[in-house]
């Protein structure tokens, strides 16, 4: 049983370079475009030439910031953030984002991305958010017809037996594979059909659909939730919550993976923490992996990892061919030993903080931002 995969396993915003540092309006071109159409544009005060603009734009921006945001502010542009801000923006509440990176800058970018809840807890509550969220992007595939966004069977090989997990009878397709099916090394396995999406368009196309509903988002690094001065501040800042919130639960699992040109036809998993394995087929790459390393904050490739992923690959999908590797990444899960989402209230601040989402950040994302959004509402008609 220990083995099966399912069991969960800066300055205020203006503080950056000057007291009141750059606050950057972002516009985002291109929907379903690789997000290489940003155009970034607004006030942007460089030190040599400031001394003029400042004396202008200092009072309005000083105003603005004592008068508050009535609204919400997120913290974070990854999948978590933009979800949970397009979630606030379709439920009426005014809306923002300020975050240090986007897309193509985020973990999110890098995640592979499957559906399936990995190394994320606690389990009751993670199995709800994923299921929602296995809906959701099955209507943003069918509904608005996302090419991005495709359905692919994949196959679970387990060493032991092991009871169906908690999703099982919640998702379109699941069956046990027939014992003929099972390949050498294993004794078990099943068979699912989940959503992989292609997050080089899927975060740019949040985005887009967060700012055509009337949100704004400043590029800024947060040093601190409380100098925020916001009705409401949601805190979905992944693995930079460590900082921001002096959260030691929350650490770096790091994952590296290789693209390479090649269809196995459907998805092979091993997802056992210590010997992660898997070949994910997208419409654009398979994504090979993997590697889930705890506490390690190194974002560079190492050939040890690629030497072993391939090895590991290979056993599982042997047709596997070198020759068509076209790339790799590495990118840190923000792991926690469970998610955080809950609301902290201080004398001068309301906080709903949603991170921690692990392994599992596309899987969960728009079941927590439904979570948040029902949070936000009722703090917000008090
Ligand atoms: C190799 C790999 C493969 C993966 N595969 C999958 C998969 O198949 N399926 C799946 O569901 N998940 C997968 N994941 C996990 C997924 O990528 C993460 O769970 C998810 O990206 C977390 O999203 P996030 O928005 O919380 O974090 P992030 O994407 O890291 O976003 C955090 C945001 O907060 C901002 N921020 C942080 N600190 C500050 C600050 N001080 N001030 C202002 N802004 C700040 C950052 O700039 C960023 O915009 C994978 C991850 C990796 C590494």
């Amino acid at each position: 049983m220990d083995h099966c995969p399912h069991d969960g396993h800066g300055g205020s915003p203006f503080s950056d370079g000057w007291t009141l540092g750059p606050l950057l309006t972002l516009l985002f071109f291109g929907m379903n475009q690789p997000p290489f159409g940003l155009l970034i544009f607004g006030i942007s005060l460089s030190k040599p030439n400031a001394s003029v603009a400042i004396e202008r734009v200092f009072p309005l921006m000083l105003l603005a910031a004592r008068m508050g945001f009535q609204g919400c502010t997120v913290v974070g542009a990854g999948v978590i953030g933009l979800s949970c801000g397009i979630r606030l923006l379709e439920s009426g509440l005014e809306t923002r984002i300020l975050s240090k990176d986007v897309t193509p800058h985020t973990v999110s970018d890098i995640a592979a991305a499957w559906w399936y809840p990995f190394l994320a807890e606690p389990v009751e509550k993670t199995t709800r958010w994923s299921v929602e969220t296995y809906y959701e992007l099955l209507r943003l595939k069918e509904d608005l017809r996302l090419g991005f966004i495709t359905m692919r069977k994949g196959v679970e090989y387990l060493v032991e037996p092991c009871p169906p997990p908690g999703w099982a009878g919640d998702i379109s397709h699941f069956r046990a594979i027939r014992q003929d099916e099972v390949i050498e090394g294993y004794q078990h396995g099943w068979e699912i059909e989940a959503p992989v999406i292609e997050m080089g368009h899927y975060l740019p196309w949040l985005m887009e659909r967060f700012l055509s509903l009337g949100g704004d988002i400043e590029l800024t690094n947060i040093a601190s939730l409380s100098d925020i001065n916001s009705r409401l501040v949601v805190n979905c800042t992944g693995l930079g919550a460590r900082d921001l919130c002096r959260d030691e639960n929350i650490v770096p699992v790091r994952g590296q993976i290789i693209y390479i040109d090649q269809d196995p036809g459907f998805g092979r998993f091993d997802q056992r923490p210590e010997n992660l394995i898997y070949t994910i087929p997208r419409r654009d790459v398979t994504v090979l992996g993997g590697t889930a390393q705890r506490g390690d904050w190194h974002e560079e490739i190492r050939k040890e990892d690629t030497l072993e992923i391939l090895q590991k690959c290979s056993a599982l999908w042997p047709e596997l061919d070198r020759s068509k590797i076209i790339g790799e990444a590495v990118g840190l899960r923000p792991s926690r030993n469970e998610v955080r989402l809950e609301v902290e209230r201080s004398e001068d601040s309301v906080i709903i903080h949603n991170y921690g989402h692990g392994g599992a950040g596309v899987t969960l994302s728009w079941g927590c931002a439904d979570e948040v959004t029902s949070l936000a509402q009722g703090l917000l008609e008090t």
